[in-house]
């Protein structure tokens, strides 16, 4: 068993200081996660908020995936409608209770939280071409950032290919009916925002 094991990073969770052997709690983190073998990966977006959509990329990577981390990035450069803390809230109300999800923020280069979080792979969902310029281009650079961690695209179903985060706001603002591509709190809080 023990052979499985990085040596480097068994190594690395000892640490010996003058007053004795200190255990790193990162190190030990990723140890044991490798020992158990656990098959993680990253779900980033900016999800303001999180759509019927997303939850279906979610289950679909949940099936592929030990655990499944859904990080919302902290992005200035975009002018969310919902806070952090309200994308975060919405997640963790709808996602979250999904078993083997957890919803965590990010910020800085994604393949570093995938390396922080000892994630093999990215998921991204594909709706249709005109997201895969732009998705193609994001995951070749992040294999060049870093060879180990794969992207990998997943599909949702053909009525979530149309929906997206920002057509969802859309029809709030202009008074439409949401609940139909959002979870019941989601429309609540869009309810809100646009009264
Ligand atoms: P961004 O990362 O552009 O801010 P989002 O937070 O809206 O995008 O979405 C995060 C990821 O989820 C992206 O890979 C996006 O393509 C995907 N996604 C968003 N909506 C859908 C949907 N309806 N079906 C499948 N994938 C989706």
């Amino acid at each position: 068993m023990i052979g499985l094991l990085r040596h480097s990073d068994f190594r690395a969770s000892f640490v010996i200081r003058a007053s004795g052997l200190y255990l790193n709690p990162l190190s030990i983190f990723h140890f044991l996660c490798e020992f158990s073998q656990m098959r993680r990966a990253i779900y980033p977006g900016s999800f303001d908020p999180v759509t019927n959509g997303h939850l279906d990329v979610i289950e679909r990577a949940r099936k592929l995936f030990d655990e499944v981390v859904v990080a919302v990035a902290h992005n200035d450069e975009k002018q969310p409608l919902f806070s952090l803390k309200e994308r975060l809230d919405l997640l963790r109300e709808t996602a979250g209770t999904i078993g083997g999800v957890r919803i965590a923020e990010f910020s800085g280069l994604l393949v570093e939280f995938a390396r922080a979080e000892s994630a093999g792979a990215v998921i991204r969902g594909l709706r249709a071409v005109s997201d895969f310029e732009f998705e193609f281009q994001m995951a070749l650079m992040n294999r060049k950032l870093a060879a180990a961690v794969e992207t990998i695209f997943l599909m949702p179903k053909e009525e979530y290919t149309y929906l997206s985060s920002r057509i969802v706001k859309e029809i709030a603002r202009l008074g439409g009916d949401v609940s139909r591509f959002v979870p019941a709190c989601v429309a609540k809080a869009l309810g809100r925002k646009c009264s």
